[in-house]
């Protein structure tokens, strides 16, 4: 039987007029899955759910078509550092992160894997992974942790695949474990994905090296700064180092059908949700609108 797909396209929406309101700002964009931070993420504090906000969310993504719902972790949080105090507060954090993502039946949640300031990359690697493994033998949820592929700035890990292997290699359940690429990071990294043969093969290399079944969601981004600059900024899609060519592979790639695509693009005055939404949905090709089920 032929499987049955839909456009899975996204934005990170805010939670400041509830939670059960960024449904109703994803439905009014047009959107099919969302991203939100269930807890302010530049603040370790979180003011408990109340069982009417979970309520009031569980029901308006019920009646909504908006699936699976993402949630991206706190800046904060450093699983990865070699500061004791820091390091278990991270963990203790994660977990509170995931538990919050159980209670409002949030499939995926996104980690900046970790940095290591004062140690070095080998030593930060293995401590996420034996960090991770402590979180997740407390965890008894079902919500999935995504590690971000990031764009290595400062002393950021995680910037090549081989980085990401690493850590998977390590985990006691690699089942509860899985990766969110963004295209934004895996450019400034260096990957030159701008071009056909430069995606095919970052592709190739990540099946290789990670298999694509790990792969969960997409963080469709921009970026302001070239190739290997190793430097995070994000822009709106087209406009930016990438170009619109990344993004027209990505979004008739039958590969990714299946694989929530968020947008983190900035909101200014060249543009918003609303219009990179667009852009992305007028990449699509007939035969993809036609396997998508969409017009
Ligand atoms: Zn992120
Ligand atoms: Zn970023």
């Amino acid at each position: 039987m032929k499987k049955e797909h839909r456009l899975l396209l996204g934005a990170h929406l805010s939670i400041a007029d509830g939670f059960d309101d960024s449904i109703q700002q994803a439905m009014s964009l047009g959107c099919t899955t969302l991203q939100i931070f269930t807890k302010s993420n530049r603040q370790w504090h979180a003011k408990a759910l109340e069982a009417t906000e979970v309520k009031a969310f569980l029901a308006a993504q019920k009646q909504s078509s908006i699936a699976p719902v993402v949630a991206h972790a706190s800046y904060l949080i450093n699983i990865g550092s070699a500061d004791q105090a820091l390091r278990s507060k991270s963990i203790d954090a994660l977990l509170l992160e995931l538990e919050r993502c159980s209670a409002l039946s949030i499939a995926y949640l996104v980690l900046h894997p970790g940095s290591h300031t004062k140690t070095d990359e080998m030593l930060c690697l293995a401590i996420v992974a034996d960090s991770i493994n402590q979180v997740l033998a407390r965890y008894t949820g079902n919500t999935m942790l995504l590690l971000e592929s990031m764009a290595g700035q400062g002393s950021t890990i995680c910037y090549t695949l081989e980085q990401l292997a690493s850590i998977l290699k390590k985990l006691t359940n690699k089942k509860r474990v899985g990766i969110c690429i963004d295209t934004c990071h895996v450019f400034a990294a260096g990957y030159d994905i701008s071009n056909f043969e430069g995606y095919q093969a970052f592709w190739q290399a990540y099946d290789n090296i990670l298999g694509i079944g790990t792969l969960k969601a997409i963080h469709l981004n921009d970026s302001k700064k070239p190739c290997g600059s190793r430097v995070d900024r994000h822009e709106h899609i087209g406009q930016g180092m990438l170009g619109k060519e990344t993004f027209k592979l990505i979004m008739n790639d039958s590969r990714f059908f299946d694989v929530p695509k968020i947008l983190e693009t900035p909101l200014d005055d060249r543009g918003d949700f609303a219009s990179n939404l667009k852009t992305l949905k007028g990449l699509l090709s007939k035969e993809t609108k036609t396997a998508l089920n969409c017009s």
